[in-house]
């Protein structure tokens, strides 16, 4: 089993609803967020292409934030979703300074905060609130192992991208292009 998210970036169209949804979704505190999305423009005038992208955390298979974490807070569990135990968070913010995605906000109640997955729902069958409220169906979650889940069939028939792999994190969120 290895969950991962992967984002159709022509189809996304930068609204934020998936921001939204995940704030309401898990009570993120106002001025934080566990998604947000990015505009990138690319080429010379008057050639000009943007990409827009919903990104968070990417569920990295080589996490440094897991590595590096002093309490073992931060773990990874079945299926690859790395998340973090607030009560065992000491808020040292050595996990925020290892990720090379800035995917961790510190919770204003002590301890450090990101995206889960919405584990909370997948163990219930529901998909996450980001990807349930895409007005555009550019968000893509599953179980890469299975060749024939939804996730893996797209990125099969699509070229992909993933956020600095020079990093050598393994990140689990991945781009269609
Ligand atoms: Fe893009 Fe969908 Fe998020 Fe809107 S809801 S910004 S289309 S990923
Ligand atoms: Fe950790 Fe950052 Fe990777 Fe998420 S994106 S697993 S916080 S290193
Ligand atoms: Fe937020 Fe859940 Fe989407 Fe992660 S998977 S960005 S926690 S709504």
């Amino acid at each position: 089993m290895r969950y991962a998210m992967a984002v159709d970036t022509r189809k996304c169209v930068g609204c934020s609803d998936c921001v939204v949804a995940c704030q309401t979704e898990n009570n993120v505190p106002i001025g934080f967020c566990r998604d947000w999305v990015v505009e990138v423009t690319d080429g010379i005038y008057p050639q000009l292409e943007m990409e827009i992208r919903s990104e968070r955390c990417n569920h990295c298979s080589n996490a440094p934030c897991v590595r590096c974490c002093p309490t073992g807070a931060s773990h990874i569990i079945k299926g690859g979703i790395v998340l973090v135990k607030p009560s065992e968070c000491i808020g040292c913010g050595a996990c925020i300074a290892s990720c090379p995605y800035d995917a961790r906000f510190p919770h204003p109640d002590g301890y450090v905060d990101k995206c889960t997955f919405c584990n909370h729902r997948i163990v219930k069958g529901m998909k996450p609130a980001c990807v349930e409220v895409c007005p555009t169906k550019c968000l893509y979650f599953g179980n890469l192992d299975d060749p024939n889940s939804e996730i893996s069939v797209i990125m099969k028939k699509r070229k992909w991208k993933r956020l600095i792999p020079e990093a050598g994190t393994e990140p689990q969120l991945y781009f269609l292009i």
